[in-house]
């Protein structure tokens, strides 16, 4: 069923074409080369991007390089570049159905999520960041140096935009992700190339129009479309790129560090989870099957800080997980637009194939299959809500991030225990810790190694909330004074006089 959709988002789809937005213009791809976009849900293909060579890539580089060594921006007023930046926001919140209901073709996921978290999400960081613009500052030193007689000096350090930034972003929330990276770093002075995932360019360069319209000068912000390998490497192997801001995957992200250190590109990467969710005897057991079934089966599971093995005590392991499993089942999985659906489709075939895989290989190396496991038999990439249980924490559906809706349920004694646990896999992104228990709570909080942590709640994203990882999952931290600071390089200075 398709969905009316706004005039807008008509227009924006009626077009012939869709070209990357360069220097405040519509530019095509050099090259003939295009990448179709498929509609999760019904397998058809809504529109066509071109795929952006090396020298497309030089373009929009050069672009956003003068823009940020000749233009305006980072010379204009903070308080202009907060004006303009609360324009976008508006834009974006006016403009959130057409954005909601074009990241449902593009993504799949439910139209009610992707206009809360992705437009309204993208709105709300960039209104954030907004207010930032005109709150950067720097600092007065007092320092130990020796003056010549009758000599003073005054020291300080100033706090300065960084440059030409490239932002690559996936395409689990493809514009709020995007929002993430590009609100901070024009707040801070910078100026943006941003790269969308190729499976959902469309609501990138819708958001990129908005720009424009909010009154954002030429170059500022930069859209290109195409693919990792091609557009995307030769993005982060530019020498006129100084900040790459990366979200994806964790082997992306090593490659990505690798080639960004060719030039001593500074990075900061974002990337994969396999974020532990511990339930203690002393829990709220509906609350946390609740917030257990959310936390892992909103968006299909795609979601980087989803809670994808969950912890129980023994005694209530069983009764815990049969309230996931039977929430799972309860479940209506169905296509974006139907406003009763509680899961969509997985975001591409291969995606889906994927994640069949690991569904596969959990029941070939001895996990339970208690729930689900099934890809759901209509057009599009259906699948349902999954639930394993194992006692070994060394299965690889409990060590690899499977970004799909699967959960492995494991058995722990006490807080040594679930400690150990939790913190045994090569990721540290989220976590989430159900007791109502203050001192059980912060021994968790103390020894969990994981970027976020929540108590009682499965983790939600806050633009002044820092989001980041420890170990394999990733460097740096976004959202916040953190995410602004990111985007902001020092330079300290003496004066002697
Ligand atoms: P990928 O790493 O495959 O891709 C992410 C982005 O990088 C896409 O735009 C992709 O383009 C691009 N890309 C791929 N290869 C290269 C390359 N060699 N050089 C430059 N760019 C490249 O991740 P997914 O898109 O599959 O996203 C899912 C992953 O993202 C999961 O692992 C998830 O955990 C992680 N993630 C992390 C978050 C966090 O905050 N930590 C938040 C959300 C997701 P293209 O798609 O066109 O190939």
């Amino acid at each position: 069923m398709m969905p009316t959709l706004t005039p807008r988002l008509q227009r924006f789809l009626d077009r012939n074409s869709h070209s990357m937005i360069i220097d405040g213009d519509s530019i095509a791809v050099s090259s003939d080369q295009t990448i179709a976009v498929v509609n999760p849900a019904t397998e058809e293909v809504i529109a066509h991007v071109g795929l952006a060579s090396a020298g497309d890539v030089d373009r929009a580089v050069s672009s956003a390089r003068l823009a940020f060594d000749n233009g305006p921006w980072r010379t204009m007023a903070p308080m202009d570049r907060e004006r303009i930046l609360l324009r976008f926001a508006d834009l974006v919140e006016e403009q959130a159905d057409s954005l909601a209901q074009l990241i449902t073709l593009e993504n799949g996921k439910l139209v009610g999520q992707a206009r809360s978290s992705d437009a309204i999400g993208a709105s709300k960081t960039l209104r954030y960041y907004a207010g930032w613009a005109t709150k950067i500052e720097g600092s007065t030193l007092d320092l130990s140096l020796k003056q010549k007689p009758g000599k003073q000096n005054f020291a300080f350090i100033r706090r300065e935009p960084v440059g030409v930034v490239a932002a690559i972003v996936p395409w689990n929330f493809p514009v709020s992700i995007a929002a993430w990276k590009i609100a901070p770093a024009l707040a801070a002075g910078c100026t943006v190339v941003l790269k969308p995932s190729e499976e959902t360019p469309l609501s990138a360069l819708m958001l990129g129009e908005l720009a424009l319209e909010a009154g954002m000068p030429a170059g500022v912000l930069n859209v290109l479309t195409g693919d990792g390998a091609t557009t995307g490497a030769a993005l982060v192997a530019h020498p006129g790129i100084d900040k790459v801001t990366f979200t994806g995957s964790t082997a992306t992200g090593k490659q990505i560090g690798k080639s960004a250190m060719d030039h001593l590109t500074g990075i900061s990467l974002e990337l994969g989870g396999k974020s532990p969710v511990v339930v203690f005897d002393d829990a709220d057991f509906e609350e946390a099957a609740k917030g257990i079934a959310a936390g892992i089966f909103r968006n299909q599971g795609q979601v980087c800080v989803a809670g994808s093995r969950v912890y129980i005590q023994k005694k209530h392991f069983d009764r815990v997980l049969q309230d996931v499993c039977d929430l799972g089942k309860k479940m209506r999985i169905s296509h974006g637009f139907d406003p009763d659906a509680d899961l969509g489709p997985l975001v591409s075939s291969q995606h889906l194939e994927r994640v069949k895989s690991y569904i596969g290989k959990g029941v070939e190396e001895g996990a339970v299959l208690e729930s689900g496991g099934k890809q759901v038999a209509r057009t599009g990439y259906f699948l349902e809500p999954t639930v394993f249980s194992s006692e070994d924490n060394q299965k690889v559906i409990i060590q690899e991030e499977i970004f799909g809706p699967v959960l492995v349920g494991v058995p722990f004694d006490d807080i040594e225990d679930a400690l150990q646990k939790a913190n045994d896999t090569p990721f540290g992104l989220s976590s989430s810790v159900w007791t109502q228990n203050i001192n059980t709570a912060h021994q968790m909080i103390d020894g969990l190694k994981a970027g976020w942590v929540f108590v009682n709640a499965p983790g939600r994203s806050d633009p002044n909330l820092p989001l980041g990882g420890y170990k394999q999952s990733g460097i740096g931290r976004e959202l916040g004074r953190q995410g602004l600071y990111q985007f902001t390089t020092t330079k300290s200075v003496n004066i002697v006089y």
